[in-house]
């Protein structure tokens, strides 16, 4: 077993008992790898290892990764899920090469994505991010937004809207993180009551890290994003 095995099935574990403590199915939670800063060697062992869903921020890092991926010829298809900003000079790359955007907050972004998905891909899958508890300088859009710019996302033809995604900042204690989580699943559970067309496929609450993850689970996230505990703490300055 190697440590990227050993971690992988120690997530596993926490997400099953976080779900058993919640009351929910094991299974209601999908595990999304978050691979930026490492390499295409890690993928490979985290794919070996049965892991299928794969989370990048870095767009131009993330191409080259694919592409190195690719080569190597694994068991399974990979997902590629896009959780950095998108600037609009980066929409194109994303477009061509992810299978999912988690960090969509704004319509001019959503534009183009949907204008440059290609004909031969299924359309892109797209979250809405949503920001609960930080000023306007903090990425996402506010709550009480949220429903107008995921309608409007809905209606373009290129992308599919499937729900809602949060990156909450780190809480004090216990009490202050199962509030703000619950903020987000309200944000989401308002949006699929109230979404009406293009909302078919809705039913994505993208929430939770290394951190958080069971107080995520116990808020309704459906899909956690987990990095450090899967791949061991980032580098930075050795990009
Ligand atoms: C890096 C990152 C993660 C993973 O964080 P860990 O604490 O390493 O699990 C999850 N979501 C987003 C948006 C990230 O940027």
């Amino acid at each position: 077993m190697t440590t990227i095995d050993r971690n992988l099935q120690g997530v596993r574990d926490r997400i099953a008992q976080a779900c058993a403590a919640a009351g929910r199915p094991s299974g209601a939670v999908e595990l999304l790898a978050v691979s930026k800063t490492f390499g295409a060697e890690a993928v490979r062992a985290a794919a070996l290892a049965g892991q299928r869903l794969f989370g990048e921020n870095y767009i131009q890092e993330a191409v080259e990764k694919m592409a190195q991926v690719a080569a190597m010829g694994l068991p399974q298809a990979l997902e590629w899920h896009c959780i950095g900003p998108v600037q609009s000079n980066k929409t194109r790359l994303v477009a061509e090469h992810f299978d999912w955007v988690h960090t969509v907050d704004r319509l001019k972004t959503a534009q183009r994505l949907s204008d440059q998905r290609p004909a031969d891909r299924p359309p892109l899958q797209v979250c809405i991010q949503v920001n609960v508890d930080g000023g306007p300088t903090k990425a996402g859009v506010p709550a009480d937004e949220a429903l107008a710019l995921a309608r409007a996302v809905a209606q373009l033809p290129r992308l599919r809207l499937r729900g809602v995604m949060s990156i909450p900042d780190e809480a004090p204690d216990a009490a202050r993180q199962a509030a703000v989580m619950l903020r987000v699943r309200q944000v989401f559970d308002l949006l699929r009551a109230q979404g009406g067309a293009g909302f078919e496929a809705f039913d994505t609450l993208s929430l939770g890290m290394t951190g958080d993850l069971e107080a995520a689970v116990a808020a309704g996230s459906t899909l956690v994003r987990v990095g450090s505990g899967i791949f061991g703490a980032r580098q930075y300055a050795m990009r």
